[in-house]
């Protein structure tokens, strides 16, 4: 069977380090941006120099049009998808919960929740056995904020990925009859561009003396484990979440 990968917000970090992985086991791969089209390309020809077979598409994961043109590009160019990568998502400025206003909330749960249903339902869609697939598996980026509640900084990006864990349970037992598995990873603090957006681009560099392996992790790293659960070495896990934090 050909594997056919969608890694959501591939460009930079974690989903580009699991798209380059991927590629390189064999997956044909489909990276989504947001914005950022260079460092899209710049991962698809990568991989196209490494002898491996990628494409990108700008898809907003919050806009369910983007959704359905991203999986429809997908369906033209590769085939139906037989693994989903929810990866895409935002942190804002650190602050504390009184000051955020309901823009802010909305972005935020927009991009990270809704983002990963919208793109897990196209998914369940294809792979399905009820629907003639032939199954498949997906990850959903959670974090270990999730458990952490991210006081001072964002408790509104750690409420979105407390809703991805349970998204990640209802759904693994929703279609674990249908041949597909859903699990989920929680990072903890990786070295990644999305610590800048929070306004504090060291910031794994101040909090990894908390960390008990006394270091932040590398996109390579997560991206392991992410593959290690698409993979048949996974066979018998759904609904798993499988925490990549150095102890934390
Ligand atoms: P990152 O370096 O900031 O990269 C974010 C990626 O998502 C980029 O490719 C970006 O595209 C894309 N993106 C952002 N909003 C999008 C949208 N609405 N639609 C489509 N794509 C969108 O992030 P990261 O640190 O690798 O994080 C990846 C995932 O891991 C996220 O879900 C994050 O919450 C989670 N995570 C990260 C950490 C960490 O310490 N880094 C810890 C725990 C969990 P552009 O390049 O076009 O902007």
């Amino acid at each position: 069977m050909n594997r056919i990968m969608i890694v959501t917000g591939g460009s930079r970090g974690i989903g580009a380090a699991t798209a380059r992985l991927a590629a390189a086991e064999g997956y044909a791969v489909c990276i989504s941006y947001l914005r950022n089209q260079p460092a899209a390309e710049a991962v698809v020809r990568e991989i196209a120099q490494a002898g491996g077979k990628a494409m990108a598409v700008a898809a907003d994961v919050a806009v369910e049009a983007d959704v359905l043109r991203l999986f429809e590009r997908v369906d033209a160019a590769l085939g139906r998808v037989t693994a989903l990568v929810n990866n895409a998502g935002i942190l804002e400025r650190h602050m504390r919960v009184k000051e955020m206003d309901a823009g802010r909330l909305s972005r935020v749960l927009a991009a990270n929740v809704i983002g990963s249903f919208l793109c897990a339902r196209e998914a369940v869609r294809r792979m399905s056995t009820r629907h003639g697939g032939s199954g498949g598996a997906i990850v959903n980026l959670s974090s270990a904020a999730s458990r952490l509640g991210s006081p001072n900084e964002y408790v509104d990006y750690a409420a979105s990925k407390g809703a991805i864990d349970t998204f990640t349970l209802g759904l693994a037992k929703e279609v674990a009859a249908e041949g597909i598995r859903v699990n989920a990873v929680r990072p903890g603090v990786i070295y990644t561009d999305i610590h800048a957006d929070g306004g504090e681009p060291g910031r794994v560099d101040r909090v990894k003396s908390a960390v008990p392996m006394l270091r932040g992790g590398q996109p390579e790293e997560v991206a392991k484990a992410i593959l290690w659960l698409l993979s048949d070495e996974a066979s018998y896990s759904t609904g798993a979440i499988l925490d990549v934090s150095g102890g934390r």
